[in-house]
């Protein structure tokens, strides 16, 4: 059973006489514990195709099943339910809010979802020896460096247990000391945890840490390459 199956997506923007396809019928599906990346030029569809999975945009035609669940057909009080319960974002830009410590960044997404209160520290601590945050986790935002404000964004992402971690040029706000390390992080996740990461980027190091890319052009998959384990890096 896959954790995500995209068919037959179609996104159009505009109207008569002046349409965009943003998205011009993509189809695939995404296995539970598959780390999958989206590539492509600037213009190419990928954040019009992620926005349209993770439900913050609608698709004009086809249907997005995450665990069995059609979220083409959910209302806007479901959606905002099953984006807190079943997705884990990553952003370019973290996302982190400044007024609050890692730590609570952390526990926020758990309260939002009601976990009992005892669980939450237990939670926020195992998250955090995973993504090797432990140390800063008293600190806000502004006190941590990029690299480690995105391994915060990242525990944040995880620490609900959902099925499928979105992310969105995770990288692209880092020097490639911190890429390496947080995108070393995502391969730990992946395997340990079994995590489920969908990974959009334009950066071909980044993609690289992938097991299998789809390459988007024109709102349409045209190559997509399935790695071994140790093609990278050599
Ligand atoms: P990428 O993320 O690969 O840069 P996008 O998904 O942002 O690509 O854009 C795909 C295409 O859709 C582009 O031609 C873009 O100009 C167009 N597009 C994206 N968002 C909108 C919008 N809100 N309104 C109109 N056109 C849009
Ligand atoms: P990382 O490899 O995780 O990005 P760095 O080696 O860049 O970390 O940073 C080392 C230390 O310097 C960190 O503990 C962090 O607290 C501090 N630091 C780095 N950059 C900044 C910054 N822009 N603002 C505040 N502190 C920073």
């Amino acid at each position: 059973e896959n954790v995500l199956t995209v068919e037959h997506i179609e996104k159009y923007y505009g109207n008569k006489g002046n349409v965009t396809k943003a998205v011009d019928d993509i189809s695939f599906g995404v296995a539970k514990g598959e780390f999958i990346g989206i590539m492509g030029a600037s213009g190419s569809g990928k954040t019009t195709l992620l926005n349209c999975i993770s439900t913050i945009d609608s698709a004009t035609a086809g249907h997005i099943f995450i665990n069995g669940m059609d979220i083409t057909r959910l209302n806007q009080k479901k959606l905002s339910r099953f984006r807190r319960e079943q997705l884990g974002f990553i952003f370019q830009d973290f996302n982190l809010l400044d007024t609050l410590t890692a730590y609570e960044n952390i526990a926020l997404a758990l309260s939002i979802i009601k976990t009992a209160p005892g669980e939450i520290d237990v939670r926020v601590r195992q998250v955090a020896k995973q993504l090797e945050i432990e140390d800063v986790l008293q600190k806000y935002p502004y006190q941590l460096s990029g690299g480690q404000k995105q391994r915060v964004a990242s525990a944040r992402a995880i620490v609900t247990n959902p099925s499928l971690i979105l992310a969105d040029e995770p990288t692209g706000a880092l020097d490639s000391k911190s890429s390496r390390m947080l995108l070393e992080s995502f391969e730990t996740l992946n395997r340990n945890l079994d995590a489920t990461i969908l990974m959009v980027t334009h950066d071909a190091f980044t993609a690289s840490y992938c097991h299998r890319i789809l390459f988007i052009k024109d709102g349409k998959i045209f190559n997509e390459i399935v790695r071994g384990d140790n093609t990278r890096k050599q």
